[in-house]
């Protein structure tokens, strides 16, 4: 495997502003901030997507996911929150290790996730919805 900047973090080769750990998880500042309090959340067991995690992985990830959650909202002072994992490097992942961002929001703040939106016609959506069913039920 190449080498994991956060796996490096995980084996303590690198250092980390580090807010919570337990036996599977880990959580983090991020470096390079988005807004003061801007945190991930992971793993510790390098994945690079949901979809190849393990089950008790994730439930620990989420487990944690709450808890960093309720501990940057009171700190923070703050009662919004962008949270969100980028999977994939055409989805803005830069690091390939399965991690949650937590970013801390205010009004004004001037961060904009620049979000398309796009129409439908109801003959997509069924045909989307149709698909992603099939594949669900052939997990
Ligand atoms: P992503 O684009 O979802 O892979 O996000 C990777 C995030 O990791 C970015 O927001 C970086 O600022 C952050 N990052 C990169 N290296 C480090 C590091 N050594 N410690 C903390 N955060 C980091
Ligand atoms: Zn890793």
């Amino acid at each position: 495997m190449e080498e994991c900047i956060f796996c490096e973090i995980v084996k303590s080769e690198i250092p980390c502003y580090k807010v919570y750990e337990d036996e599977k998880t880990l959580a983090f500042l991020d470096i390079n901030p988005v807004n003061v309090g801007h945190t991930l959340v992971m793993p510790k067991n390098h994945v690079p997507k949901i979809a190849l995690a393990e089950e008790d992985d994730l439930l620990a990830l989420t487990k944690t996911l709450k808890k960093v959650v309720k501990g940057v909202e009171k700190s923070m002072g703050v009662d919004n929150l962008n949270v969100f994992v980028n999977q994939g490097r055409d989805a803005g992942q830069l690091i390939p290790h399965l991690h949650y961002h937590i970013v801390p929001r205010y009004a004004g703040d001037g961060v904009k996730f620049d979000v398309p939106q796009r129409k439908l016609s109801e003959g997509e959506f069924k045909d989307v919805v149709e698909k992603i069913r099939s594949a669900i039920e052939m997990l």
